[in-house]
């Protein structure tokens, strides 16, 4: 069936589908968002404080890092405390991967072929097969294999996939599929090059990332520029934004990606006009204003602030609920409400009143939602009972 904009429509690669704990990753799976934590690992109360803001940002999984046995024996108690799948990341250490993988993690960040030897593979595979672990193999520009940078000279999309392809076949080997790539590059144009040529030659689903990317302006920049065109592409499964920042902003600028993108909407999409001199009101301080006060609203829905009637009425045609602005004096700025003009207020109170309106409509929204995910239960029920008759 042709849809209604076919520019808009993004045809995602098909990749086997494997669970990071409770969550689906490729297969078609809703692409989620990730973020790592950089308390102690052992500071089980710091890093609990970290993840707790890390899934109120609305984070699907995150990762912890476990350098050493203190680490995984913290991570135990991190588990089990968690409400989001719990991902540990290990280098070379085998015993670190068997003693997370007890402790519960869902994945494990590990390269199979930095681990030693064969039989230190089967144990940890074992042990992943044994708790219901994932793996990623996590393949990255500045680490490569020695033998592959001789072979190719330097870091170059050639060698990253060679490098993910020979950890994969390692686990293959050990009849384990439940797994994951990631072929990352603090290049834009290494690291996109590198998991289109991935995405070609396996499929396995793909972490995506821009990694060491740089600090929260540079590294959204970077970021978005490489996982929004791999995105747009169809390709990537699970991602994660890689900031010298809070990690909770991780999350945000994940989501706001994937929201451009149309691939996934979490919160109230605010559109909004630069401003100039034509505004009504102070669009910038209004919407700084707005996108803090609305940041407890989870519902996918969209806000249109515009400053004046140049472009404000085309704009909120398309939103749940707009505003523009018309000048000053009383009641001069207009309210739409799904898409239609509704009514006009004045700048004074405007910010409690556009809140006040969000929240009702996330709420409708909600119980629409609801409503639509009970007629589908029974009509799964119905299905059943069809089929058993
Ligand atoms: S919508 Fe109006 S106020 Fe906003 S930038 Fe355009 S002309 Fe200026």
């Amino acid at each position: 069936m042709s849809s209604v904009r076919p520019y808009r429509d993004i045809y995602r690669r098909e990749s086997r589908k494997i669970h990071v704990g409770n969550v689906p990753v490729g297969g078609g799976a809703p692409i989620s968002v990730q973020s790592m934590t950089n308390t102690l690992t052992p500071d089980v109360e710091a890093t609990m404080e970290q993840i707790r803001g890390l899934e109120d940002a609305g984070a699907d999984i995150v990762r912890v890092s476990c350098p050493d046995e203190d680490s995984t024996a913290a991570l135990k108690d991190i588990v089990a405390q968690s409400n989001v799948p719990i991902v540990a990341d290990i280098h070379f250490h085998y015993k670190r991967a068997i003693e997370a993988a007890e402790a519960g993690a869902a994945c494990l960040r590990i390269n199979p072929g930095n681990i030693g030897n064969a039989q230190r593979v089967k144990d940890v595979v074992q042990a992943a097969k044994d708790h219901g672990c994932a793996m990623r193999i996590g393949v990255n520009a500045g680490s490569l294999e020695k033998d592959l940078l001789e072979k190719y000279g330097e870091p170059c999309p050639e060698a990253m996939v060679e490098s993910a392809l020979d950890h994969a076949r390692i686990l293959e080997d050990n009849d384990f599929y439940e797994f994951k790539i990631s072929v990352k590059a603090s290049d834009v144009f290494l690291a996109v090059a590198a998991y289109q040529g991935l995405a070609e030659a396996c499929d396995y689903p793909l972490h995506l990332g821009i990694t060491e990317a740089g600090g929260f302006q540079s590294g959204t920049i970077k970021s978005s520029i490489g996982m929004g065109m791999l995105l747009w592409s169809g390709i990537g499964d699970t991602i994660r934004v890689s900031l010298s920042a809070d990690p909770v902003k991780e999350i945000g600028v994940g989501f706001d990606i994937l929201k451009s993108l149309n691939l996934r909407h979490r919160g109230v999409n605010i559109i909004s006009c630069p401003s100039c001199s034509r505004q009504g009101f102070e669009v910038i301080k209004t919407v700084e204003t707005l996108e803090k006060r609305l940041e407890h609203i989870s519902t996918p829905m969209t806000l249109s602030v515009i400053g004046c009637v140049v472009n404000g009425p085309g704009e909120a045609m398309m939103t749940d609920v707009g505003f523009t602005g018309g000048g000053s004096g009383k009641n001069t700025g207009m309210v739409y409400v799904s898409g239609l003009a509704d009514h006009k207020i004045d700048n004074d109170g405007m910010v409690d009143h556009l809140v006040e309106l969000v929240e009702k409509k996330a709420a409708e929204i909600e119980v629409e939602r609801a409503k639509e995910a009970a007629a589908l239960e029974d009509q799964a029920a119905e299905n059943r009972v069809s089929a058993a008759e």
